[in-house]
């Protein structure tokens, strides 16, 4: 099972590197590593798993958190509305979104950012994506509030991009001013 020593930190460069498409439909390998990542999300965000093999509860994990050039992504959370969303993406691509804008009263975290990071992280705050699944089956998904929210930061992950790049960097509380933007609680 994967574990927190698998996941690899801020200052690793493959977490600033834009990832490498994966070869569809995904190789068996590439599926099994769907299946581990998916499974460490689940696995984190029960309390006694979490207990025993000291797991921080994450919603999303990218490839190349793992150290891997892959542009794949799982996610797996209750939104808003306590829908169960369950996602293993391979090659997404963010196709449209709105203009309106949202975030997270509490910020964002990461399980490769090992200390808090304060500040708003401006999201769309709905997007539309397209995408293969595992067995390499095109996918066009529609996602609003906090599934967007969740689904960019994966995404932001396979271009090498951190949460905290889309902080303002001389007051991370400060919002764009130039569009439409809410609170998502
Ligand atoms: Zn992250």
């Amino acid at each position: 099972m994967l574990t927190m020593k698998d996941i690899v930190r801020e200052g690793n460069p493959i977490l600033r590197t834009v990832t490498d498409e994966v070869p569809v439909p995904p190789s068996e390998e590439d599926k099994q590593i769907l299946f581990n990542m998916m499974q460490f999300l689940k696995d984190s965000q029960d309390p006694e798993l979490a207990e025993r093999y000291q797991l921080r509860p994450g919603v999303g994990l990218s490839a190349n958190q793992l150290g891997l050039n892959k542009r794949m992504f799982t996610a797996y959370f209750n939104d808003e509305k306590g829908r169960l969303h369950k996602y293993a993406l391979v090659n997404p691509k963010i196709i449209s979104h709105s203009v309106s804008m949202i975030y997270l009263p509490q910020g964002e975290g990461c399980l490769s950012v090992d200390r808090s990071v304060p500040g708003f992280v401006p999201r769309y705050e709905r997007i539309k994506v397209k995408a293969y699944d595992e067995n390499g089956k095109m996918l066009e998904i529609k996602l609003k509030d906090y599934a967007s929210i969740v689904i960019q930061h994966e995404i932001d992950h396979l271009n090498g991009m951190m949460f905290y790049d889309r902080i303002n960097k001389e007051n991370p509380f400060k919002l764009p001013d130039d569009v439409p933007i809410r609170s998502l609680y």
